[in-house]
């Protein structure tokens, strides 16, 4: 960027009106000490001007609430491998910790709790922190989580910048997850709306009126039925499970995490599964529940999870007493692959995450789009997709898996 800037002297100010740079999350903020490196030492400018155009470049997203996933690079490996960077990050937090005691004097445990550098037995770098200070803009990616940012992981930098703070939340490419995965669908909204929707969802709407139309709704069927089978069929070719495909596709695709609660949809299974052991002849809407998630190689507990569902998997679909009326289905590999195969097949969207942990999700925006309903908890986009769908078209958790009549 800076080699096809002009680089007369004057011009540098003009840095900012040309490039922002977004930092997608944590991972690319060491580029704001190098920045100022490149300004500083290689093009001869003052720290503050240095400092005036850097802090006009960067802006940064943030994508969790997980405090445990702010990334913390150590001072040790810095001081190594990119000792000039260092340098320049104690500069900065030299600068701003002033600044912090000049707005809260008198209050040393704030400056303590907002040092760039975490003491302790390994001192580390808090990235998370460097990429709020030297940005324009903060955001979060839902609503409910930039809401969240401020009072909790980031309250101290809101405190000092509020102006900085706004929401962009997530979103998804309609290109990928309805025009090129659901072709069945893309053409009957074609036929009834014609191509624009896919550039412009709030021209969904105009489906409204098509609420209590039989005609469309025997097409809208006919379409998820299809894409069912071509799921039921992909189970058979590449796994061996028969799955039936009229009954319920009840669906948890995401990355294994203790906070996104795949194990409280495979304690719903033992649940149903239970129930029919106690009373098989019990009157039960067959389900196929389908579960595709990758753990973390470290992760022992999302481990555990994975083989407790597969071990699920392997009484449920074996017993004769359920009598096919529940099948467990764990897709190894989740990928956007698959996940094209998936999302239009839904007919429910598990989005049962601990209400305040999910930062946005996406996962929710696919299926929706695709026509599934949503099982959701009040959690990152499912808020504002329920404020879009209306709460007729969103099942609350609670009561859902209470025992008796709604399951
Ligand atoms: C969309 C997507 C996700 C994100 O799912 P969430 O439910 O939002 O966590 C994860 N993995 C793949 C392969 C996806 O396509």
């Amino acid at each position: 960027m800076l080699r096809v800037h002009p680089t007369s002297n004057d011009a540098w100010e003009q840095l900012p009106e040309r490039i922002v740079m977004q930092l997608n999350d944590t991972h690319p903020t060491v580029a704001i000490p190098e920045l100022m490196r490149l300004l500083i030492d290689v093009h001869a400018l003052s720290w503050e001007r240095a400092w005036h155009i850097t802090t006009r470049v960067f802006a940064y997203t943030c994508h969790t609430l997980l405090p445990e996933a702010l990334e913390k690079w150590s001072v040790e490996l810095f001081a190594r491998l990119l000792p000039r960077h260092l340098e320049i990050i104690y500069e900065i937090n030299r600068r701003f910790l002033d600044e912090v005691r000049v707005r809260f004097p008198n209050d040393e445990a704030r400056a303590q709790r907002m040092s760039l550098i975490e003491e302790g037995p390994e001192r580390r770098v808090r990235m998370a922190y460097l990429a709020s200070v030297a940005s324009f803009s903060i955001n979060g990616v839902a609503a409910l989580h930039s809401d969240l940012l401020k009072q909790t992981v980031l309250h101290d930098f809101f405190e000092l910048y509020p102006a900085k703070f706004n929401n962009k939340t997530n979103g998804i490419t309609p290109r990928r997850f309805m025009r090129l995965a659901n072709p069945q669908l893309t053409a009957l909204l074609n036929e009834r709306l014609g191509p624009g929707w896919v550039n412009n969802l709030d021209e969904l709407k105009r489906l409204e009126p098509l609420a209590d139309d039989a005609a469309f709704h025997a097409q809208w069927r006919a379409v998820k039925q299809a894409n069912k089978q071509v799921l039921a069929d992909v189970f058979q070719k590449s796994y061996g499970i028969a799955v039936d495909p009229n009954s319920i596709f009840d669906v948890i695709v995401k990355r294994l995490h203790e906070y996104k609660r795949q194990l409280l949809k495979a304690l719903h299974i033992i649940v149903l599964y239970n129930r029919i052991k106690a009373n098989p002849a019990i009157d039960i809407v067959p389900r196929t529940f389908i579960f595709g998630a990758k753990a973390a190689p470290g992760y022992r507990m999302a481990k555990l999870i994975i083989k407790l569902i597969n071990s699920v998997a392997e009484v449920v679909n074996s017993d004769p007493d359920v009598r096919g009326r529940l099948k467990v289905v764990y897709i190894p590999n989740f990928n956007v692959s698959i996940g094209e195969r998936i999302y239009p097949a839904a007919d429910i969207s598990e989005q049962i995450s601990m209400a305040g942990k999910e930062a946005s999700g996406t996962g929710n925006m696919k299926f929706a789009l695709n026509g599934a309903l949503t099982v959701g908890t009040l959690d990152g986009a499912n808020v504002e997709i329920r404020e879009l769908v209306g709460a007729e078209n969103f099942l609350p958790l609670w009561p859902y898996y209470r025992g008796g009549v709604r399951h």
